[in-house]
């Protein structure tokens, strides 16, 4: 057959001793096609991450309003726990380690702003950043030091409907959880 068929990527012609399967013309720009997509995927997740707050707004008011019925006097904040089979994992998880300056590397807040908090704070309300979006036991953490989680005091269980990328979390397949997931 003479059909011609244009790389995906550049639109040259694939060479016909190629794979009749070919779609694109070399290595290069397989791999660059490659690329583009997990660029394209970063930026939908980007732009899905920023939309959070106003795409869950009437959830997160009516979350804000339970965790203030909800919270023991003295709570200053609260935190999130992810059931993994034996234990839970709590968010927000504080990074340990100092970044050059020597200064604590901090978490990423839902803004992604620098926080060193190892609580969500309940005032001003901070938004869970949780990287699943499924059930989470709340528990809410004292305003005294060492702010010791309060156990079960207040605690609830709610379904968190929206998730955030994270890196380097201490669970080694999020996505294979046996949790059931929200619709986004
Ligand atoms: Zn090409």
């Amino acid at each position: 057959m003479s059909h011609v068929i244009l790389c995906k990527m550049c639109q040259k012609e694939v060479a016909p001793d190629k794979r009749a399967d070919a779609i694109y013309c070399s290595d290069e720009c397989r791999i660059s096609a490659h690329h583009s997509e997990a660029r394209r995927r970063n930026r939908e997740r980007t732009s899905y991450e920023r939309s959070i707050q106003t795409r869950f707004a009437a959830w997160l008011a009516a979350f804000e309003e339970r965790l203030r019925r909800q919270a023991p006097e003295n709570a200053i904040g609260y935190r999130a726990g992810l059931w993994c089979g034996r234990d839970y994992v709590w968010f927000p998880i504080v990074p340990v380690g100092r970044d050059a300056k020597g200064r604590s590397r901090g978490r990423l807040d839902i803004n992604r702003r620098r926080a060193t908090d190892e609580y969500f704070s309940l005032q001003p309300f901070e938004p869970p950043s949780v990287p699943l979006a499924t059930l989470y036991q709340i528990r809410f953490i004292s305003s005294v030091y060492p702010y010791p989680d309060m156990g079960e005091a207040g605690s609830f269980e709610e379904a968190i409907p929206y998730e955030i990328k994270m890196n380097n979390l201490p669970i080694d397949n999020i996505k294979a959880l046996p949790v059931r997931r929200q619709r986004m």
